[in-house]
């Protein structure tokens, strides 16, 4: 079972083709499953149990199943140490409501107790061992850690996405001492991403946001091999278009990067696929500070953007150009918002892109993060096909490469 992380150029089938909970037999078999419980929290108190309630299905087919559940989690960033900051605690507490039966939290995570209860589960029973990060040889994936994690379990089960992008002794390791398959979560993002990737229907349409052009290089280099039209809006749009020969007056830019977008828009060209830019953008003397305080704005095409004046949000005639790509499109993917969209004169354009993926017949996807967070706070989540859990680990499936936590479980 190989838990590398190998950048590849094409997904193979086996990046999203992997064996599920059903595939394997669980009855009367102690089985670790690896969940994301990294949920907010204010003195001890949960603030969002959502990452809990999705975790159930996969933890109610086991224990319908039959299967001796321990659930493992990290929470937060204890660094290798123990800290009842980061504790499970009300984690344990919480999933005790939601199951309607008692889910005991070891007081350890591979030491005495953890062994004591897990080897006094029965069918349909599940626990809860402490922090996973408690252990500083979690993160540092090491062997003996995780082969102390796996002699707890006869089954491994990794069901936490959002982790997926690290090989640490939970999210991979364990793999090597266990047979392991995913759980529901992982198995609908590798399902719907992996086939957007791999097999999209087309046109199949990338939209790319943010901030920074740095942050998503290898993201576009990726994407140009794969989709129709690419889209690029937000802070990093602005060294494309200076890339372009446009004066992008003091808006967002990223001098080391113009060679690398002329290199791009350069691979679009060669490969056939339509790159869109901004072609006007909403301008302003400032940033605000603070960041939602009211701001003065003017829209202009993107070729006239005044020497004092910086592009904070796309203008009109551009969100109906991308809303147009997205509402025509097969499959659409969405990463990062448009505009400085914490400031509502700014979040026009990221309302307009979530708006249109909504209303899209295609297969939408949004990357975790700013893009899933605009999503449901404009009430559109339900109409996304599907949006990601994982911020860091879906931008790095677009980046085409593979995940430790998901190359180690085991093909259909
Ligand atoms: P990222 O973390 O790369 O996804 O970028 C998200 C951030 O980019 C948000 O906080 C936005 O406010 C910011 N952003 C988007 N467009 C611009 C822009 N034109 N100028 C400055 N910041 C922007």
């Amino acid at each position: 079972m190989k838990k590398n992380r190998n950048a590849k150029e094409n997904y193979p089938m086996s990046m999203y083709n992997k064996k599920t909970i059903e595939d394997i037999e669980v009855k009367g078999k102690r089985v670790l499953v690896r969940c994301d419980f990294n949920v907010p929290q204010k003195e001890g108190k949960i603030t969002s149990d959502k990452r809990i309630v999705e975790a159930l299905p996969t933890i109610k087919y086991l224990m319908n199943a039959g299967a001796r559940v321990i659930l493992c989690s990290h929470m937060g960033k204890p660094k290798g140490e123990i800290n009842p900051k980061y504790s499970l605690c009300a984690v344990a507490a919480r999933l005790s409501e939601l199951l309607g039966t008692n889910v005991a939290l070891t007081a350890d995570i591979i030491g005495e107790d953890a062994k004591a209860k897990a080897a006094a589960l029965k069918d349909g029973e599940v626990i809860l061992l402490e922090n996973v990060r408690f252990d500083k040889r979690e993160e540092k994936n090491d062997p003996e850690f995780s082969r102390e994690l796996a002699s707890l379990a006869e089954l491994y089960v990794n069901d936490a996405f959002g982790t997926a992008h690290r090989a640490h002794a939970s999210t991979a390791g364990v793999a090597d001492y266990l047979p392991a398959v995913c759980g529901y979560l992982i198995q609908k993002e590798i399902g719907i991403m992996g086939k957007a990737l791999a097999d999209p229907a087309r046109p199949f349409v990338a939209i790319l946001g943010g901030a920074k052009v740095a942050d998503k290089l290898k993201v576009i280099d990726n994407l140009l091999t794969k989709v129709d039209t690419l889209i690029i809006g937000g802070g990093m749009a602005y060294t494309f278009l200076a890339a372009k020969g446009y004066s992008i007056g003091t808006s967002l830019f990223d001098a080391e990067k113009v060679d690398y977008c002329r290199d791009m828009m350069k691979k679009a060209e060669e490969k056939g696929v339509k790159l869109l830019l901004p072609v006007d953008t909403v301008i302003a003397k400032a940033f605000p500070d603070p960041i939602d305080a009211p701001v003065d704005v003017q829209i202009v095409p993107s070729n006239a953007i005044p020497a004092d004046m910086m592009g904070l949000d796309i203008g009109t005639e551009t969100r109906a150009l991308f809303a147009d790509a997205a509402k025509t499109a097969k499959t659409v993917v969405w990463n990062g918002p448009m505009g400085v969209f914490e400031n509502p004169t700014l979040a026009e354009g990221t309302i307009a892109v979530a708006r249109a993926l909504a209303e899209s017949e295609a297969t939408t996807i949004v990357g975790g993060g700013d893009s899933a967070a605009a999503c449901e706070q404009l009430g559109f989540a339900d109409r996304i096909t599907h949006i990601s859990t994982g911020g860091g680990a879906s931008l790095e499936f677009l980046e085409g490469l593979e995940l430790p936590g998901i190359a180690c479980l085991q093909d259909k």
